[in-house]
């Protein structure tokens, strides 16, 4: 054996397990298929500006150990995640706040919203049958129609009406005037982008890019004594149960020759007849100065086998086809799997880091 660890996938699973497994004095080799590091995290300068290729990516975390772990590789600037919703030409704040009830209602005082939410929250008693009985339960029906209704049924093609209510648990509700999407007492964006800091991660380690490990498992397989997988878990078994199931997204980019489109990173389309969900504009998220900006529109899209896997769609014949998947992850001697493809699971980045660096000290002690 040439390596301790082969690695398949260099996004921020397998470069958190590289790096810990490296510090511990393990040898690692990581192949990546695509011609990039930073898997989903990843971002390319186009006009002088960082685009998130796979949607936007907020940094965000509670977790000291990860805060502490990632500043080691990279300086986080101020951004804060303050999302403005478009309902036809209209402006509203978002996450839900004294700022959204006075733009809905005129309401001034949190006594009077608070009000204002009760009495709307009243038109359903009891069990919610379906999203669009939970939504108003929770937040009223002016708050849902206007900023749930249309944008989640273009984000999940379906009406409110036959969408499960569990899919909303819970609609955070604030009565301060503030637009911090966040909870976390931790958020930024990496100064030198996503990427730079993957690569302070990876330090030394050899990394191939543009190299499958389907193309030759057994040769890869042979060059390491364990394998950490971070791929989807149903093609390390070859579908032999069938496919598990993801909800994309397609994006549209544009540079445009002004210096600011929407004033703003994230803007949500809250209505039916603009058929993406958002717009991005990228050199918000670092502050930017340049004379151009980029913008992407964000299609939400119907997964085909192929297609690039983003949300697991985590319903009970999902789960269920996981689990007899993991039922055969659990006996591999060789190979352990982690990261959201290999777990299908939607995990935030500061999550992803936790997750591996709990592998590392189980696996290098
Ligand atoms: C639209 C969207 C927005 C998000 N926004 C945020 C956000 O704002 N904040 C946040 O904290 N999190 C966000 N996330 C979550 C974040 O993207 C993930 O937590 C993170 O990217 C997961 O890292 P990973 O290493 O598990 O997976 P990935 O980044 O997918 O890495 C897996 C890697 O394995 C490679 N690979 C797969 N199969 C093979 C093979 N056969 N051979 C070789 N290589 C292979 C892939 O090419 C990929 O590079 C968002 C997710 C989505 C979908």
């Amino acid at each position: 054996m040439i390596y301790d660890y082969l690695i398949v996938g260099c996004g921020l699973f397998g470069a958190t397990f590289a790096h810990q497994a490296t510090a511990a004095g393990k040898t690692c080799l990581i192949i990546e298929k695509s011609h990039h590091i930073a898997g989903h995290i990843h971002s390319a300068k186009v006009a002088d500006i960082d685009v998130h290729v796979f949607g936007a990516h907020i940094f965000h975390t509670g977790n000291e150990r990860v805060w502490a772990y990632v500043n080691q590789f990279a300086t986080f600037n101020r951004f804060t995640n303050a999302p403005i919703a478009n309902y036809k030409g209209k402006i509203y704040n978002l996450p839900f706040n004294m700022n959204t009830f006075y733009q809905m209602w005129g309401v001034t005082t949190p006594a009077e919203a608070l009000a204002k939410l009760e009495e709307q929250r009243a038109e359903v008693q009891g069990e919610p049958a379906n999203l669009e009985e939970q939504a108003i339960k929770l937040v009223g029906r002016d708050i849902y129609e206007t900023l749930i209704k249309d944008y989640t049924e273009k984000q999940w093609g379906r009406p409110c009406k036959d969408l499960p209510a569990f899919i909303i648990r819970r609609l955070p509700v604030r009565l301060i005037f503030d637009n911090n999407y966040f909870n976390d007492p931790h958020q930024g964006i990496p100064v030198d982008g996503y990427d730079a800091m993957v690569q302070a991660m990876l330090g030394d380690t050899e990394v191939r890019l543009d190299t499958d490990y389907f193309s030759d498992q057994a040769y890869y397989d042979s060059l390491a004594d364990k394998v950490l997988y971070t791929g989807p878990i149903d093609q390390f078994y070859n579908y032999r149960f069938g496919y598990l199931e993801y909800r994309s997204l397609r994006f549209e980019t544009e540079t445009l020759d002004q210096p600011n489109y929407q004033g703003n990173a994230v803007i949500n389309y809250t209505d039916a007849d603009t058929p993406y969900t958002r717009i991005i504009e990228h050199k918000h998220f670092n502050f930017g100065k340049q004379a151009k900006t980029v913008i992407t529109r964000e299609y939400p899209a119907e997964w085909q086998p192929g297609d690039e896997p983003y949300y697991p769609v985590n319903n009970a014949a999902n789960q269920a086809l996981f689990e007899r998947y993991k039922q055969l992850a659990i006996l591999e001697e060789k190979v352990f799997f982690g990261g959201r493809l290999a777990e299908y699971k939607y995990y935030n980045m500061d999550q992803v880091i936790d997750s591996a660096l709990h592998l590392g000290d189980q696996i290098n002690g």
